[in-house]
This record gives C-alpha cells, sequence and structure tokens, in this order.
C-alpha cells in the first residue's frame, strides 16, 4: 500500500475476525472481561496484550490510531475526544514547572489561550517567537516548540525542516498542529517534527458531526502523553466518534482535492474583487510565503482562504456575511459544507487586541472554510455579497 488514497481506506482496518464485518465495528463497552485473575493482573501489569477499559484503550479507537498513525508515517498515536484534549494532553504529559515553550505563530486563539493559561498555572513559561524569531527566543529551558503548519486565520507557514533542524539542535521536542493541512498536503515528522498533532473535528472527520483530537509520533513520546492524557485526565475519544473519523478518513484524498480545487477558484476571485484589499491564500503567487508553500505542500494549497475587506470595518464584514447564502456562518472549519466566519469577534475574541493586531486579525477580515460543492456556486455567492458592499 504505497498511496496515501489507498491507505486511507485500508490502513489500520481489518474484516472482523469473528463476523467478516468490513466497518469496523462500534465497541461500545467500558470494560472488557479478562477471564481469568492471572490473565487480568498480566494485562493491567503490560505483560499481556489484551483490552480492559475504554478510558485506556477501546479497539474501535485503536483501529483510528493505527490508521492515523499510518498516513502521518509515525510508529504510534493516541486519539482524544477533540484537539484541544490532545493540545493540554501534550502539555501536561511532556512539560514541567520551570520548563519554556516557545511558539511560532499564529496560532489558533483557543490553543495560544490554553498554552499560556494552562502552561503558566503549571510553571511553563510561554514565550511567543513569532516576531523576534525561533533562535533569539531559545534559552536553556526551552523544552519544546510548538508551530500550525498552516496557521490560523492569516494562513502563514514555517518551514518545518528548518524549525526541526533548530529545535532538535537545541534538545527541544517540536509538534506541529496539522489540522489545516492534514497528511494528504503535508506529513511533519517527514521534516523531521517530532509530533504532530490534529484537530480530527475538522478534515479528518469532514462532515462536522464529531469532535475528536489525534497525537502521532515516537512511541516514547506518544506513549508518555497517552498515559497523562488519559489514565490522568480522562480525555479518551468515544467509540462512536472514532468510527466516524474511521469512515471519514476513507475519503480524505478525495475530499481534500475537491477542497483545494474550490479554495484556489474562491481565492482568485477574491483577489479581482474591488471591494476586497487582500487575499491570504498560500496557492497565490501574491502570498508573502508562496515559493515555501509551494516546496512544503504537495498536492494543493489547503481549503481555507481569508480576505481583508477594503472597508475593514465590522459592520461592512457583517454586511458581507449575512448576504451569504451558501457558506453558512459558523466556526470549525474543514467540513463538506462551505463555512465563513469572522475571527475578530469569534475565534480570536478571546486572544488580546494587542495580539490580534499583530496577527492580522482585523475587523475587516473573513475566513471562509470552502467545502466541496461546486466552485462556480461559491464564486457566485460571494459575487453577490461583495458586490452589495462595492
Ligand atoms: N488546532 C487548530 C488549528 C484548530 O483550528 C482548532 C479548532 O478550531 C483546534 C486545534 C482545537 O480543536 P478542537 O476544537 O477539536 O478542540
Amino acid at each position: 500500500m504505497t498511496h496515501l488514497r489507498t491507505r486511507a481506506v485500508h490502513a489500520g482496518q481489518h474484516p472482523d475476525p469473528t463476523t467478516g464485518a468490513i466497518a469496523t465495528p462500534i465497541n461500545q463497552t467500558t470494560a472488557f472481561g479478562y477471564g481469568t485473575l492471572e490473565r487480568g493482573a498480566a494485562i493491567f501489569a503490560g505483560e499481556a496484550a489484551g483490552y480492559r477499559y475504554s478510558r485506556f484503550a477501546n479497539p474501535t479507537v485503536a483501529a483510528l490510531e493505527a490508521k492515523m498513525a499510518d498516513l502521518e508515517g509515525a510508529e504510534a498515536a493516541v486519539a482524544f475526544s477533540s484537539g484541544t484534549a490532545a493540545s493540554s494532553s501534550v502539555l501536561l504529559g511532556l512539560l514541567n514547572p520551570g520548563d519554556e515553550l516557545v511558539f511560532l505563530g499564529p496560532l489558533y486563539g483557543g490553543t495560544e489561550s490554553l498554552l499560556r493559561s494552562l502552561g503558566e498555572r503549571w510553571g511553563i513559561k510561554v514565550v511567543d517567537a513569532t516576531v523576534p524569531g525561533l533562535s533569539a527566543c531559545l534559552t536553556p529551558a526551552t523544552r519544546m516548540v510548538w508551530v500550525e503548519t498552516l496557521s490560523n486565520p492569516t494562513l502563514r507557514l514555517h518551514d518545518l525542516a528548518q524549525v526541526a533542524a533548530v529545535a532538535r539542535a537545541h534538545g527541544a521536542i517540536t509538534v506541529a498542529d496539522n489540522t489545516f493541512c492534514t497528511p494528504c498536503l503535508l506529513r511533519p515528522l517527514a521534516c523531521g517534527i517530532d509530533l504532530v498533532l490534529h484537530s480530527m473535528t475538522k478534515y479528518l472527520g469532514g462532515h462536522g458531526d464529531a469532535t475528536g483530537g489525534l497525537v502521532a509520533g515516537s512511541e516514547a513520546l506518544v506513549g508518555n502523553i497517552r498515559k497523562t492524557g488519559l489514565g490522568h485526565v480522562g480525555g479518551n475519544l468515544a467509540p462512536q466518534e472514532a468510527f466516524l473519523f474511521l469512515r471519514g478518513i476513507k475519503t480524505l484524498p478525495l475530499r481534500m482535492a475537491a477542497h483545494c480545487e474550490g479554495a484556489a477558484a474562491v481565492a482568485r476571485f477574491l483577489a479581482s474583487h474591488p471591494a476586497v484589499r487582500a487575499v491570504h491564500y498560500p496557492g497565490l503567487p501574491g502570498h508573502p510565503q508562496h515559493a515555501l508553500a509551494q516546496r512544503q505542500l504537495q498536492g494543493g494549497f489547503g481549503g481555507m482562504v481569508s480576505f481583508e475587506l477594503a472597508q475593514s470595518e465590522r459592520a461592512v464584514a457583517a454586511q458581507v456575511l449575512n448576504r451569504l447564502a451558501l457558506f453558512t456562518q459558523a466556526v470549525s472549519l474543514g467540513d463538506v459544507d462551505s463555512l465563513a466566519c469572522h475571527p475578530a469577534s469569534t475565534t480570536h475574541s478571546f486572544v488580546s487586541a494587542q495580539a490580534r493586531a499583530a496577527n492580522g486579525v482585523t475587523e475587516g477580515l473573513i475566513r471562509l472554510s470552502v467545502g466541496i460543492e461546486h466552485p462556480d456556486d461559491l464564486v457566485a455567492d460571494l459575487a453577490q455579497a461583495l458586490d452589495a458592499v462595492h
């Protein structure tokens, strides 16, 4: 199985040995009978293979973890009840008081807020290296470097091979949130990154009906995160949700191709409209990191587009958003349905005004998650909304 499209369908899944069921059964059970005291003791001691309690492991969830480890090229993966549970488990599982975490932004507002509040409450210093650069912010206490592979909402990139090399030379663990790219466009571990993280809620599920997160990397790192995040925090993914992700991932490569095609068409249209001042899309030649995007991403530039209105005011953004018919106003992203939001009043409303300004999250910024509808219909919807404010 060399092609991602084939692995997305088959990896981690086998017909059920007892019934032959092709779809992985939903193992809706809390505990697993272990038969004898001796076998129970061996499972609990880690001396025998076997399931014991779904907070620690469940066969449906394990199939999903195996599929994602395969797609990301990782030794191991662990699934969580949300992307946020995955992020907090990485932080709590791998860092100690006195450690420093450096991030290259902009990050999803919820992640930045969690790193800062949870980290700082537990004595972990959190440093924003976006402007000064990574090398300028590393200290002997730096233990972790955090990036997003395409950042939310202004779609910036970091050179992952470079970030990995600098961090590794310094002895720091690198974490890349690959939610926006998915393994279809980018596999961070192949660039030397240590851990890849997902909000599976987005493209991996793809249908806007399940919340989940995942971390993949080496057995050793993932084992520590699993122990803390599942054993102590209890952030495990439910088997019903794991089933939805297993099903969603089978069509991920097909959906990502349609998202990329639609987003490219939307970005080109927006760049030509007089009511739009700037378009953020790494596939456009004018994007400041277009060359890096061409080198680092494979098969497309993603399904997210954000743009800045010529009249950068909340009232004008409201006029445009409130006129859209095919794009539903909602946060989240990566669904087959197109979604639109105003980051300053929603996803980034809980980061400081200063941080919003530094990251280009203005009152006139609109973020689109381009779905798999026909691009012509999406462009027509945007045209009628933008024409009204021009
Ligand atoms: N990472 C990114 C890039 C996100 O956009 C989000 C949510 O929007 C998260 C992590 C958090 O994921 P979840 O909402 O599944 O907790």
